[in-house]
């Protein structure tokens, strides 16, 4: 088997693995955009397969850094199905045709000739090529029940990340490649942890997001939703209002329904959660697949029950913050022109207020300035207008990943112990870490980190 690694560099990125099996055929892992990096630049490394050569796509899940390019990769691939989860299909297809705005609106305010890179036509035409596939079960590259003489069939595996999201394992003629996708081994509020293949597996392209971070002594998940709540309480008593930057997609539904709850055991006050329009369209198909998939409080329907507003665009104008709110807003790295930053531009001055970062935020992202800037000290949010503001409100960072720690994928790779260990998606410092701690505890492993853009023979 041949492996290549089209990010453009060992990185988060724009997340897509090509697999070459000669004879029996190939297949594509992932299909992303990067997360900063905007037109063809952001896309993978497409152009480096045969046109209409691919068995297969592969979609481990609906974040952006792993279907962002999915239409262009079905373009050149027109033959090709894309085998995904029921999950993964709902949300893929709200979040692809929101990209699509999103570029037409860059396109106008950016001047960027190229956007939108694809339309709503084009993936409303795509989809008739997407398969759902059951978690668990054993399919072929047609999309049916695996037949035992196929060369080269598949399995998917929860992988405990965000709903639908999935672990892929390849057999080829009996030999089992393990391609984890974005995954968390603890459960998360809503989300049950990953269920992966505990032996067996030949080879494994395994994703290393935290590898740089080392969690504080005695860290666990419930203790920082605890203090995220004294935070919210603190600034309710200060009669201020609570901004939560969230990713549209897992993060606002986890916040959500811990919110939820705090304030069900009065740990909170019962104030109104805003969430956006995105964010409520990806929830409606949590709620709807609620009883479908394996998670936590499968009968929690969390536009029923929660209390909620929507906050968007029309609203914002003339918009004043109501103490004793909550806005649990996208984008979480706050883009400039999203609603989180334009928000934030309006709760910033007030002491009384308080930011609560709860996801990776990019150094470059203004949410990433904004965490930099020490309070009474002035930051930019909209690099596009030459203004900077003063930081008065409380700002804080707790840690809400949806991904695994790092101690927790090194016990696996070192538990599963495969012939072949591929480290991806993950800065250089990231993958690094996981390079020496496999050097010293499993030497016999023959540990890579897949450059990019050149195909390796494993
Ligand atoms: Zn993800
Ligand atoms: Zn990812």
């Amino acid at each position: 088997m041949k492996l290549t690694n089209l990010t453009r560099a060992n990185e988060i990125g724009a997340n897509s693995y090509w697999l070459d099996f000669g004879a029996d055929g190939s297949v594509v892992l992932d299909s992303g955009m990067h997360p900063r990096i905007e037109g063809y630049s952001g896309t993978p490394l497409i152009d480096l397969i045969p046109k209409e050569s691919l068995k297969a796509i592969f979609l481990t899940h609906a974040h952006h850094d792993h279907m962002g390019s999915m239409p262009i990769l079905m373009r050149h691939q027109p033959q090709a199905p894309v085998f995904m989860t029921e999950g993964t299909h709902f949300l893929t297809t709200s979040l692809l045709h929101n990209s699509v705005e999103v570029m037409f609106k860059q396109k106008a305010e950016k001047g960027i000739p190229e956007f939108p890179l694809y339309t709503h036509k084009e993936i409303d035409r795509g989809i008739d090529r997407w398969w759902t596939c059951a978690i668990d079960r054993h399919w072929s590259l047609e999309g049916r029940p695996a037949q035992s003489e196929e060369p080269l069939t598949f399995k998917f595996h929860e992988a405990g990340h965000v709903l639908g999201s999935c672990a892929v394992e390849l057999i080829h003629r009996g030999k089992r490649i393990l391609y984890t996708g974005d995954i968390n081994f603890k459960d998360q509020t809503l989300m049950k942890g990953a269920q992966l293949p505990e032996e067996g597996i030949d080879t494994l392209i395994i994703e290393t997001t935290r590898g740089n971070h080392v969690s504080p002594p005695g860290f666990t998940r419930e203790g920082e939703i605890l203090r995220l709540a004294q935070g919210i309480e603190e600034t309710f008593k200060n009669g201020g209002a609570v901004m939560i930057p969230a990713f549209a997609l897992g993060k606002t539904q986890e916040l959500l329904t811990s919110l939820h709850w705090l304030q069900r055991q009065n740990v909170i006050r019962k104030g109104t959660i805003y969430i956006g329009g995105l964010g409520r369209m990806l929830t409606l198909t949590y709620d709807k697949l609620c009883g479908r998939v394996r998670r936590s409080h499968p009968k929690l329907v969390m536009l029923e029950e929660i209390k909620h507003e929507i906050m968007d665009g029309r609203r914002l104008q003339g918009f004043r913050p109501r103490p004793g709110d909550i806005y649990l807003i996208s984008s979480g790295m706050m883009t400039e022109k999203t609603l989180s930053n334009t928000l934030a531009q309006r709760l910033m001055a007030d002491k009384r207020n308080s930011i609560f970062f709860v996801g990776y935020c990019d150094p470059d992202s203004p949410a990433g300035r904004l965490l930099a800037t020490p309070k009474g000290e002035r930051v930019c949010m909209d690099q596009s207008k030459d203004e900077d503001q003063p930081v008065n409100c409380r700002i804080d960072k707790f840690d809400m990943t949806a991904h695994a720690q790092r101690e927790d994928i090194l016990d696996y790779i070192v538990r599963l112990n495969p012939r072949v260990c591929l480290l991806v998606h993950g800065d250089p410092s990231a993958s690094a870490w996981f390079q020496q701690e496999l050097a010293v505890k499993r030497p016999e492993m023959q540990v890579i980190l897949p450059p990019s853009g050149k195909a390796i023979e494993i």
